[in-house]
């Protein structure tokens, strides 16, 4: 029973994985393998008749068929008569109806098989799109990269060897059915061919699998190796370490090889044996066939058609499976992956908000990463077009709060309120469009400057207006009038390098550029220098009043402006005012402005 249960679990894991994807697809392709196999065993079955008429018979007869004597007698009740030319012209017909059944049956699988990579594909960035941020701080970034590129490439081919497998398993059962149809005895000799061959390639599968294993292994070594090649390249290469580094590359590329040839070796040696043991087992058929069973010749040539194509069918299942096989793992990577991200899709309601009325509103609210408690029991007004600073030590929850409020993640407990309504009301995405967020880490796509900080949007002279007036706000308009194609340049890895200042200057062009109505600034400015901070600074003072601004800030100098500032301790609200007032309320303020020589 427990066998039973580990057979079904082992082989049909697979299969519903991909009917989830395909459903009825699965069952039409295999109609379509079935009706060739079928066309073709018809077509062969047609060579009997033709080797009675050489034997010296003028008309083929049902007899000498088998149990497959219905096919001439079928077409004797269509009122033909079986003359040689009717057998060849018959035999043609099935020949032909199989290259069609064919044609539809490969493409149908290519139709499908596309079909297939496309969902998936679709179906992973909607799942990565909607993955909540909260389970993607704490995911493997490297494991995401790698199943939705190489590995997504690795189950496509697992799809095709899979099916390649179902298939030859169906034209094994059509062919085993044929033959037995023909004669019943030598059903028997094909299973036993089958076992006998299965027992011999299997040492040599079991090696190949190895290998592949081997060859994955090697090759995420290489990946990695690689890509940090590219990445710390002035670091290797400024501190002489390149050379070395590179050794470990070719060492790796070394193994690859090895293997690879290993694998290429016992390929060719299967290559090699598989006609000469195929023909092995004809000739010993036909012997026994001859000696012990005085059949017709011409069954026993048919029988030996039928039995060829079956070994070539199961010889062709057998690397088709192995190879799946060695896929496998990419399978069940994917299918846990998707099960994860499905898991961890982010909820949002549907109601809409045009235009921030009055503000928002926490109201006891918690959050926890795990066990650990990062907020605790906070309730806070913010008011429309008010500009907040929230201050406090390294770790006391900062960002975290500022995440919540741009609605990255859920409280633990609690709520935050927009203009009354719920956020898990609330149709976030769409609000999400009035936020602009700047962080400590620019954000530089690699394109123009234009559509860097327009984000692809239509170069109409209102549009370019408003890049340019963005431009301006940031604080980078020289800049950019200084380089030779303007807001065509090419930023990003492709294009011109940015210092620290000149991409944060560009991500504060980007969201002044977008028509928002909440800024969260996160410790935007601390990589400027003092005098850009001063520049962009009067230019998000212009920005007050205008728009909700929310600042993270360590250098407090930076907030002495704000109309409110929120001051937290180790996840706790210890206090809230202006700068001045909250100097007069708490001590930890106004040492902290004290150190800062403010
Ligand atoms: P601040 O912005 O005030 O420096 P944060 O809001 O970034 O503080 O972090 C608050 C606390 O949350 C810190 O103790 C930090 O270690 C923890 N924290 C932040 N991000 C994560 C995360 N992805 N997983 C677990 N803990 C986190």
């Amino acid at each position: 029973m427990s066998y039973l249960k580990s057979f079904i679990k082992k082989y049909f894991t697979h299969f519903t994985y991909f009917y989830i994807h395909l459903r009825h697809r699965i069952f039409f392709a295999l109609v379509l393998s079935i009706l060739v196999g079928l066309l073709d065993g018809f077509g062969l079955a047609m060579f009997l008749p033709l080797l009675e008429m050489v034997d010296g018979k003028g008309e083929a007869s049902s007899e000498a068929m088998g149990n497959l004597g219905f096919l001439v007698d079928g077409l004797k009740s269509l009122g033909l008569t079986l003359d040689l030319k009717t057998v060849l012209l018959v035999m043609l017909l099935f020949f032909m109806l199989k290259g069609l059944a064919k044609f539809f049956e490969t493409y149908y699988r290519v139709i499908v098989q596309q079909y297939f990579i496309k969902k998936l594909r679709l179906e992973n960035i909607d799942y990565l799109t909607h993955y909540n941020y909260k389970a993607f701080v704490t995911a493997d970034a490297g494991r995401i990269q790698n199943t939705l590129s190489g590995e997504t490439e690795r189950v496509v081919a697992a799809y095709r060897s899979y099916f390649m497998s179902m298939q030859m398993a169906v034209m094994l059962i059509v062919y085993v059915f044929l033959a037995f149809l023909a004669n019943p005895q030598f059903a028997l000799l094909v299973a036993f061919g089958g076992i006998f061959s299965n027992f011999l390639f299997k040492l040599i599968y079991k090696k190949t699998k190895e290998l592949s294993r081997k060859i994955t292994a090697v090759g995420h070594n290489y990946q990695g190796l690689l890509i940090q090649k590219v990445a710390f390249f002035k670091y290797l290469k400024a501190t002489g370490i390149n050379l070395q580094f590179s050794e470990r590359l070719k060492k790796a590329i070394q193994e690859i090889e090895n293997y690879n040839l290993q694998t290429g070796y016992y390929g060719a040696v299967l290559q090699a044996i598989r006609e000469p043991i195929t023909i092995a087992v004809v000739v010993m058929v036909i012997i026994i066939q001859v000696s012990y069973f005085d059949q017709g010749l011409g069954l026993i040539i048919l029988s030996l058609l039928f039995f060829y194509r079956s070994l070539t069918f199961l010889m062709a299942l057998q690397t088709s499976w192995n190879s799946f096989l060695n896929m496998s793992g990419s399978l069940e990577n994917i299918s846990d992956f998707q099960r994860e991200l499905r898991k961890a899709q982010e909820k949002f309601g549907n109601q809409k908000v045009d235009s921030i009325v009055q503000g928002f509103e926490l109201k006891d609210l918690s959050f926890s990463y795990g066990n650990e408690v990062v907020l605790r029991n906070i309730n806070l007004k913010l008011s429309k077009n008010q500009t907040y600073a929230f201050v406090g030590e390294s770790g006391s929850g900062k960002t975290t709060l500022a995440n919540l409020i741009a609605g990255l993640m859920p409280p633990s407990e609690g709520r935050i309120l927009l203009d009354g309504i719920n956020y898990s009301d609330l149709d976030l995405p769409e609000f999400q469009k009035k936020i602009g967020y700047i962080t400590q880490e620019p954000i530089i796509f690699n394109d123009t400057i234009f559509n860097n900080v327009t984000l692809w949007a239509e170069p109409s002279e209102t549009n370019l207006n408003r890049f340019w007036k963005a431009l301006d706000n940031a604080a980078i308009l020289d800049f950019v009038n200084n380089l030779e194609n303007k807001a065509e340049t090419l930023l990003g890895n492709n294009g011109i390098n940015l210092s620290g200042g000149q991409k944060q200057r560009m991500s504060i062009a980007r969201e002044l550029y977008k028509e928002i109505e909440v800024l969260i600034l996160d410790e935007a400015t601390s990589a400027l220098d003092v005098e850009t901070e001063l520049i962009i600074q009067e230019n998000i003072e212009k920005l007050k009043g205008k728009m909700t601004i929310l600042i993270v800030a360590h250098r407090l100098s930076t907030i002495k402006n704000a109309d409110q500032v929120v001051l937290l301790e180790n996840g706790d609200l210890e206090g809230m005012g202006t700068f001045k007032s909250l100097i007069n309320i708490s001590e930890k303020f106004k040492n902290s402005v004290a150190l800062q020589n403010i």
